[in-house]
């Protein structure tokens, strides 16, 4: 049993205001149970009653999981004073659930990007004890070698002094421009730039491919999103 006030419940999937509600509610559009409900302060069973909205049946949830291919140009925030936030891009329905990005991606990097409201979710995916990977395309400046995955494997120190865990390179293609994949199980503050900085290259695209088991899905263009199934989520726990 999830007992809630109905006019709460309505709000937190995205029906409006809690005054929004009240006005639906007086206009007859709330039925619970099959018969209308005109009291904001009703209680219901989320798990168990039936609520319909304008004819149409309503279901309850407390978490929403968003896979997003984030684009160029937006920060991995909530709010920004100057930059666009990767929120902008979603629409008002989730922005209900007040999701917020899982870890961040530098505002020019692009990829997967995923929003959740499920805070404990979040924490589990950050936690440095996990090492869950995060697997990452770049474009490289510079000739991309042997000798660069040798280093990767063993750990390169950063600019400032920190040394890096195992991470896997794998290079596509190697060039006066170079392509990569790579994988790291942590997450500093722009690593893998600093990584290839380390290694005397300049990162001039990157973008993320997985985390964990979680893959981006090829059918989303860069600014779009969906919910993730309910296999994906298994993935990252
Ligand atoms: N490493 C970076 O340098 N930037 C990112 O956005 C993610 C990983």
């Amino acid at each position: 049993a999830n007992k809630m006030r109905l006019d709460k419940m309505l709000s937190n999937i995205g029906y409006g205001s809690r005054r929004d509600i009240k006005e639906a509610l007086k206009r007859g559009l709330v039925k619970v149970n099959g018969s209308v409900e005109k009291s904001n302060s009703r209680h219901v069973d989320t798990d168990s009653d039936v609520v319909e909205f304008d004819g149409e049946k309503v279901s309850y949830r407390e978490f929403v999981y968003i896979m997003l291919n984030k684009p160029d140009g937006y920060i991995s925030a909530t709010e920004d004073n100057r930059d666009r936030t990767v929120l902008e891009l979603i629409d008002p329905v989730y922005l209900a659930f007040k999701p917020f990005p899982v870890g961040r991606l530098d505002k020019d990097t692009e990829g997967l990007l995923v929003l959740t409201n499920d805070g404990a979710l979040a924490h589990r995916v950050l936690s440095p004890k996990k090492h869950v990977k995060k697997r990452y395309y770049a474009k490289i400046d510079g000739r991309v070698t042997k000798e660069d995955i040798e280093a990767f494997k063993t750990g390169v120190q950063l600019d400032d002094g920190y040394n890096t865990l195992p991470a896997e390179l794998e290079i596509l293609q190697s060039g006066e421009c170079s392509e990569i994949e790579l994988t790291i199980v942590e997450g500093k503050f722009h690593q893998v730039k600093r990584m290839f900085e380390a290694v005397g290259k300049k990162v001039t695209y990157l973008k993320r491919l997985s985390m964990g088991e979680l893959r981006l899905d090829n059918a989303l263009e860069l600014g779009e999103y969906r919910e993730l199934t309910d296999e994906e989520l298994l993935m990252l726990e």
